[in-house]
């Protein structure tokens, strides 16, 4: 039998690779540890609904399904900052008419990738663990979960796209000697857990329906995404250790206790609050580095098996898709030469997967303790003022956001900068309106 392409994982980027390869005429084929939860309710072990913006949606343009995507997507047009006290404000994304993000189901996204991948006739295995790979001789091993049998099979290439706990990256981790590989994971000190807020009896949303909700509390905070049946996700990123910690709060009578302080407003729309306290299992989060991505043509790590990232940029799974739209570049240039591809495919991708993992730890401060900060706000303002007046223009955030033609390097560089400069601007002056907006943009574009 001719060997096939095998993709390991037929989550998010996998199952976009599929189809872009599939589209180009390659034979692949998916293998997928869980079974198909098109059919098996799978509990949500993470993040039910996700920020879908610019470089994921230039990446579902290559599979022809961004626009039955956004019909599922709820638009968000700024953040909603609920203070403590009961105050709210609104804090527009980009001073850009219509410009937004789209929150979206990851189960629903799932589905529709993977109805497409099948649709083009490439078959998903599921119920099929890989356990690693035996570079000699192109060999992937596999558990079937069902059966509890083992079995290898012989590939013609295999990539990796099976996620922040990757088997393949594990196995390259072991033979680290000879692949001088590298490897990195640094947790954060807090963890995330999800509540919910559920639509009113007549389906409506109990909270403005296009905003990222955000209460932010310093050293912790709480956010919600809007979902298309009328509810919010909700998820608290708190730190694990402390009088009030996730470790103490091991009761949801304690967590009740401690969100009547700092969460009231929220705390009163979670009529399951409780329930989902003590069900929702608490994740951790943590930045995953590693290098080489590949051996020898034979297998490529993608996505979050390369790079996992914290979530506080909402770039995640718009990077692991980015990641399909430069590595369909190198497939086009170097057509079936695997070892090329790869290899010239990670030399040019690393940079960018590295800068979008600082920026979103530095996000994860500035949501926390920034965005009701004074000067912080102002230098929103000015964005936002910047941008209406010149749509070239573009703030660090619709840098990584709304530009998917930059790379993720370039808008680190160029958004620091500007950061510091409108900042310095900020502190100096009481009234924005007096400021000569035409020379900072000179300013700017010296930068
Ligand atoms: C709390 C949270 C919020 C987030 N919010 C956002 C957001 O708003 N916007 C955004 O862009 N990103 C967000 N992300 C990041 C996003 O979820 C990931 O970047 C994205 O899912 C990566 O896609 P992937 O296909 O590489 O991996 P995954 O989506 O994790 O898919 C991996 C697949 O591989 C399968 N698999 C695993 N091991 C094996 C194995 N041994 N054999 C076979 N199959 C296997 C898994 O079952 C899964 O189907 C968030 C993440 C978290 C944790």
């Amino acid at each position: 039998m001719e060997k096939k392409i095998a993709i390991v994982g037929a989550g998010l980027s996998g199952s976009l690779l599929a189809i872009i390869l599939a589209k180009k005429g390659y034979d692949v084929e998916v293998y997928e540890r869980r079974p198909d939860m098109r059919k098996v309710e799978i509990s949500a072990g993470r993040s039910i609904n996700l920020a879908l913006s610019d470089r994921g949606i230039k990446a579902l343009k290559l599979a022809d399904l961004d626009t039955d995507i956004l019909k599922e997507a709820v638009p968000m047009f700024g953040r909603q900052i609920h203070l403590l006290g009961g105050s709210e404000n609104f804090q527009s994304y980009s001073g850009r008419e219509g410009e937004h993000i789209n929150s979206v189901s990851r189960g629903g996204l799932n589905c529709q990738l993977m109805d497409k991948v099948e649709g083009l006739g490439i078959p998903i295995y599921f119920n099929q663990k890989c356990l690693g790979m035996d570079y000699k001789s192109s060999t992937l091993s596999f558990l079937n979960e069902e059966t509890k049998e083992e079995y290898l099979i012989e590939v013609e290439t295999a990539i990796a796209t099976d996620g922040a706990g990757s088997a393949i990256r594990n196995d390259m981790q072991k033979k680290s000697a000879s692949l001088r590989f590298s490897f990195s994971k640094a947790y954060l000190d807090h963890g995330y857990k999800e509540l919910c807020i559920p639509p009113t009896e007549d389906g409506d949303f109990r909270m403005e329906k296009n905003a990222l909700h955000i209460w932010p509390r310093g050293g912790y905070m709480l956010i919600a995404l809007p979902n298309k049946d009328g509810s919010f996700t909700v998820t608290l990123f708190h730190p694990y250790d402390g009088e009030n910690g996730l470790d103490a709060l091991n009761t949801s009578s304690k967590a009740r206790v401690f969100f009547e302080k700092q969460f009231p407003d929220a705390l009163a729309l979670m009529p399951s609050f409780d329930a989902d306290w003590e069900n929702n299992p608490t994740s951790s989060l943590a930045t995953v580095k590693c290098y080489p991505w590949q051996v020898e043509g034979k297998s490529l790590l993608l996505g979050d098996s390369a790079h996992a990232i914290v979530p506080f940029y909402g770039q995640g799974m718009n990077c692991s898709f980015e990641d399909c739209v430069v590595f369909a570049e190198y497939l086009e240039k170097y057509k079936g030469d695997w070892e090329k591809i790869f290899s010239e495919y990670q030399k040019s991708r690393k940079k960018d997967t590295d800068a979008i993992a600082t920026l979103a730890e530095d996000n994860f401060y500035e949501m926390r303790d920034h965005v009701s900060d004074e000067n912080f706000m102002k230098k929103r303002k000015l964005e936002t003022k910047m941008e209406q007046q010149f749509p070239e223009y573009y703030s660090k955030y619709s840098l990584v956001t709304f530009n998917a033609d930059i790379p993720y390097s370039e808008a680190m560089r160029k958004g620091r900068a500007q950061d510091q400069l409108l900042l310095e601007i900020c502190r100096e002056t009481d009234d924005l309106d007096s400021l000569d907006l035409e020379k900072i943009l000179q300013q700017i574009k010296s930068l």
